[in-house]
């Protein structure tokens, strides 16, 4: 039998971004979790259940009249594994409550507009757990590593991202911003299976590969994400992804953690329930 094994600490806590380097983090570590991959694989499974209940509360409130929602943020560069925690921790759940929605390059009508434009449109409804594959944060990473913009245009967007979601905060959206870290190396493993893999073909872009020689750039940039919207209402949490096992428990925490928070009861019946028992006994 594997010895029990559980978290030293929450997972919020264990990736809080706070004062973090993006030069050191150690991207095959698994901070906060004692156990190994069988053991995290094992308790996968379990609290996928707890995170499945939690989502069926927050769905039956929102049916309710409660307008509260959770939005996961993922970032991460290229083979990070976005596709996979989407797949494995929010597949987990009832997609009924689930509002996903991919950013790729803007379109011709949404560059017209403001980089914000886009996000508001996806935003989760009340009761639903939104997630963003890619998000608002592209318009200051790719597009600062790129410029794509002028600085002065980037250089204004972080303010404009914490008021955007301090904004939603208030509103009853709950944040949980998760930027998701592989290594140079891991990245060109994932890429190369990609190539060697006839299942992967379809993930790979030729163009990721040219993207590595930017990696220092995006490092800078997401620095400067990680200093300038991590905040006390919507903090970031730093996630090492190498160990796909662990990035997935840990975001299904995360999760776990945000929807506790949020205090779900049941809905109470809006109608007699004895009522409506003896109604149905002679129906
Ligand atoms: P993925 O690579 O996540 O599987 P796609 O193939 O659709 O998905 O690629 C998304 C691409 O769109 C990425 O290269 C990303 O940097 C780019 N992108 C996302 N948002 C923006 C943006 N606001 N401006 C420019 N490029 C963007």
């Amino acid at each position: 039998m594997a010895k029990a094994t559980t978290w030293s600490k929450p997972a919020s806590k264990a990736l809080r971004a706070a004062g973090v380097k993006v030069g050191s983090i150690d991207t095959s570590a698994t901070p906060g979790f004692k156990g190994d991959k069988r053991a995290g694989e094992k308790l996968l499974a379990e609290r996928q259940l707890v995170l499945s209940d939690l989502q069926e509360r927050l769905y039956a409130n929102g049916r309710s009249g409660d307008t509260r929602s959770v939005l996961l943020v993922l970032q991460g560069m290229d083979t990070a594994g976005k596709g996979g925690i989407v797949r494995h921790v929010i597949g987990s759940v009832d997609p009924q409550g689930v509002d996903h929605a991919a950013f790729g390059v803007p379109t011709a009508e949404e560059k017209k507009h403001h980089f914000l434009w886009r996000i508001r449109k996806q935003l989760p409804r009340g009761g639903q757990i939104g997630v963003f594959d890619r998000s608002h944060y592209e318009d200051v990473l790719v597009v600062r590593v790129h410029e794509l913009v002028p600085p002065e245009v980037w250089g204004k967007r972080y303010d404009e991202i914490n008021k955007f979601e301090r904004k939603l905060v208030d509103e009853g959206t709950t944040i949980v911003k998760v930027a998701m870290f592989v290594s140079l190396d891991e990245q060109k493993k994932r890429l190369m299976q990609r190539l060697e893999r006839a299942d992967k073909y379809w993930k790979f872009n030729p163009a990721d590969i040219d993207e590595r020689a930017y990696w220092p750039a995006y490092q800078e940039a997401y620095q400067a994400v990680l200093d300038r919207t991590d905040t006390d209402f919507a903090p970031w949490h730093v996630l090492p992804a190498d160990a796909k096992w662990y990035s997935r428990l840990a975001v299904t925490e995360l999760l776990i953690e945000a929807l506790q928070g949020l205090k779900l009861d049941w809905p109470a019946a809006q109608f007699d329930i004895e009522e409506q028992k003896k109604r149905l006994a002679k129906a």
